[in-house]
């Protein structure tokens, strides 16, 4: 096979070795965790190491994280009128989602249509403080105390924006809304993971495997109606036999970006220099999208008038070099993307954008193999338009 060049880390991480290691030492454990005899209790003794590892580097108790199938899952179990803290007995009215969600939060609430409202972003991709806490202040003035929840992403997965879940958090306190936050993109990668009352994170981003998540609330108080019935595994609250390897995969990996984080993300802001500059000289009218904005390190979104995006992934493909167009969920569909739609960007401009995502594992190298070939590409489209 010829050399590739894996620039998708947004997409997935690839499979960390320490992942591996705990994944293959985990699948020979026989036991069932909910069993009672030795090899049952094996596995529940992973499974409830994985767990405790995993709180431990969120900052959360063992006993407020649940294993779910990944983040998709999460968004569809804890976005839900249920949700409301032991403080509230009565469901939630409202939902205050961000315009610029994954669409596992957007498509996966289980809110009824009326009761949902969009909160804008500007153009630079950031919701602002004190418009999310005007919003958050006239539909509890509607609904009641306690009778919101407001939905809002650590980092986003196309643009890599941090928006400011902390400042928000403190900003609408005061109205006892109930804050979700999407931390999938953030994850081991130099973001603070904020107060929030329910996160959700995603092993395959990290380098743990596909098919494992997590929901970390913040307290008891805080327990949507399960979005899974059966055997009550899971403290009740998500029924199904847990993913025993998965769990140990995803906690290992947890543990290493954890641990190598900081200087992850300093060599991350190096090659994001590298991709920014390289594209900029390659061809002047290159966009970089939220160029100015708080953002992921590893993230450069980016568009060059003209270079459609869906011919350029096929190009650099061939060349050797794997990107996306925008968020991998949506890779395949020719639609606009909704979060460049939301930041004002015209959909001629947005169809041609591509994103760069990196990972502990990229070199310079990789980034000079992808500036190769996309100056190939420029040349070849530019040529045929002359
Ligand atoms: N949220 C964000 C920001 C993501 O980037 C993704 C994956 O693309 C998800 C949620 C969904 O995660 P999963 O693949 O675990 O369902």
């Amino acid at each position: 096979m010829t050399e590739r060049t894996y620039l998708d880390w947004n997409a997935t991480a690839p499979l960390h070795p320490a992942a591996r290691a705990a994944m293959i030492e985990a699948m020979d454990v026989t036991g069932n965790p909910s069993s009672p005899h030795g090899e049952g209790r094996q596995a529940r003794a992973i499974l409830e190491g994985a767990r405790e590892r995993i709180a431990q580097a969120l900052g959360a108790k063992p006993r407020n994280v649940f294993f779910t199938s990944g983040a998709t899952e999460a968004a569809n179990w804890v976005l839900s009128p249920s949700a409301a803290s032991g403080r509230q007995t009565s469901p939630l009215r409202a939902l205050l989602v961000g315009a610029t969600e994954h669409p596992c939060v957007l498509a996966g609430h289980r809110f009824a249509g009326s009761a949902v409202h969009s909160l804008p972003v500007d153009r630079n991709g950031l919701a602002d403080v004190s418009e999310t806490a005007a919003r958050v202040a006239a539909l509890t003035a509607e609904h009641g105390k306690g009778a919101v929840m407001l939905a809002l992403q650590a980092a986003n997965n196309e643009t890599g924006v941090l928006q400011p879940v902390e400042a928000i958090a403190a900003a609408v306190a005061g109205h006892d809304a109930v804050l979700v936050c999407d931390a999938v993109q953030a994850l081991g990668r130099g973001v603070a993971l904020p107060a929030a009352d329910i996160v959700f994170v995603s092993g395959h981003k990290i380098g743990g495997p596909k098919g494992i998540g997590a929901v970390v609330v913040r307290s008891d108080a805080f327990a949507p109606e399960p979005l899974i019935h059966g055997g009550g595994q899971e403290r009740r609250r998500r029924s199904g036999t847990e993913n025993v390897a998965a769990a140990a995969g995803f906690a290992a990996a947890l543990e290493a970006v954890i641990r190598d984080q900081a200087a992850n993300v300093s060599r991350a802001m190096t090659l994001r220099d590298q991709v920014e500059t390289g594209l900029k000289h390659l061809h002047a009218d290159t966009v970089i999208f939220a160029e100015n904005s708080p953002r992921l390190a590893n993230t450069t979104l980016f568009a060059t008038p003209g270079m459609s995006a869906e011919t350029s992934l096929i190009a650099l493909d061939l060349a050797g070099v794997a990107v996306s167009s925008g968020s991998a969920c949506s890779s395949g569909k020719v639609a606009a993307s909704h979060v460049l739609s939301a930041m004002g960007v015209p959909d001629d401009l947005a169809r041609c954008a591509l994103r760069i995502s990196t990972g502990p594992t990229t070199t310079a190298r990789d980034i000079e193999m992808f500036l190769g070939a996309w100056e190939t590409t420029l040349a070849r489209r530019l040529k045929r338009a002359a």
